[in-house]
């Protein structure tokens, strides 16, 4: 099979992609190799996060929208890697650098139901969750020596969870990775260059070019970006400059609850429920009125896996165009 293949940059990291249709490949395909997922039960006399269990899970430190009847709780997560009670002081090994395991780590219980996702999910729902990641954010960023606060959803194994009820995660960290200080650094210079942030260059770029667009709202759009790093890798970013996700208003939340919910809904009809990881990407704590930041979310159906020369390279080969992505995702209607 011919394969017309094209490297692309990612124009705020400056990563680069092959980009490796074949040609022929239509998206069905890649479709076609996902097994149906087997419906779990609504309710699992086993599972600490169905109701009347509550028990089982530590004190929760938040729990919407009121105590008596909870749709989502958080609570400190019990096997965490990184646990509060540390210092976050850094020590030497030698001439190795090392700190204690500092950090926080809670999990977001979405939903009474065991079987629900995010995808089916009432509107106010979806928002409930919303609010309560914001909630957390905002209260975990008043912790001096938390540095960096990750909201991330692990759907299914191929995910990374095995745990069925549906849940996310917070993890804050005394940490600011490489990984999350690259491309801050290649923001700086691009601000520096241009006079303005790279990410709403990027977001006013795909508006205007229109064709890996999924849909928009007032305030915000979700695309496969230019240098998608694999097949229906969707983002949704504010329009207007946003550097924290912890800014968002009332308002602006349950707009972004309803689009969330669209594109969940399309990925679930579209590809049979896949396993998938969505993040939330927000600037450092300190750094939330910066003018060369810009928060958005990621979603990356797990339909393909990374190899060898991902690893090596840190190149992601993508076998679909995004614009091909765009199109499926934006032609798939909702049968809620
Ligand atoms: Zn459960
Ligand atoms: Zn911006």
């Amino acid at each position: 099979m011919e394969i017309m293949s094209e490297f692309r940059q990612n124009k705020a990291t400056k990563e680069w992609v092959i980009l490796a249709p074949e040609r022929g490949k239509r998206p069905q395909d890649l479709i076609k190799v996902r097994p149906k997922r087997k419906p779990p039960p609504p309710y699992r006399n086993d599972c600490p996060f169905c109701p009347g269990n509550e028990d089982q899970t530590t004190e929760p430190v938040l729990v919407l929208p009121q105590q008596s009847n909870w749709q989502v709780r958080v609570v400190p997560n019990k096997y965490a890697a990184l646990q509060p009670h540390l210092t976050a002081t850094r020590s030497w090994v030698g001439s190795f650098l090392a700190a204690k395991g500092f950090g926080i780590a809670e999990v977001v219980i979405e939903h009474p139901r065991h079987d629900q996702n995010i995808a089916l999910m009432e509107l106010d729902e979806v928002t409930n969750i919303l609010r309560a990641y914001r909630q957390r954010q905002v209260e975990i960023s008043k912790n001096e020596r938390i540095n960096l606060v990750t909201i991330f959803r692990n759907r299914g194994p191929k995910a990374g969870t095995s745990l069925e009820h549906p849940h996310s995660q917070i993890i804050a960290t005394p940490i600011v990775p490489p990984h999350v200080r690259y491309p801050m650094e290649q923001a700086v210079l691009y601000y520096d260059g241009h006079g303005s942030c790279v990410y709403c260059d990027m977001v006013e770029e795909e508006l205007r070019q229109g064709e890996r667009i999924i849909m928009d709202s007032d305030n915000f759009v979700a695309f496969c970006p230019f240098a998608s790093r694999s097949p229906f890798e969707c983002r949704i970013y504010p329009k207007k400059h946003m550097a924290s996700f912890t800014l968002i208003d009332d308002e602006e939340i349950v707009e972004l609850a309803w689009l969330l919910r669209e594109i969940l809904g399309k990925l679930h009809y579209s590809l049979n429920d896949p396993d998938y990881n969505y993040i939330i990407r927000s600037s450092p704590i300190g750094d939330e009125n910066t003018r060369h930041l810009h928060w958005y979310m990621v979603i990356v159906p797990r339909v393909t896996i990374r190899a060898g020369f991902e690893m090596g390279s840190g190149i992601y080969i993508n076998t679909l165009a995004p614009e091909e992505s765009a199109r499926y995702l934006r032609e798939t209607e909702i049968k809620r």
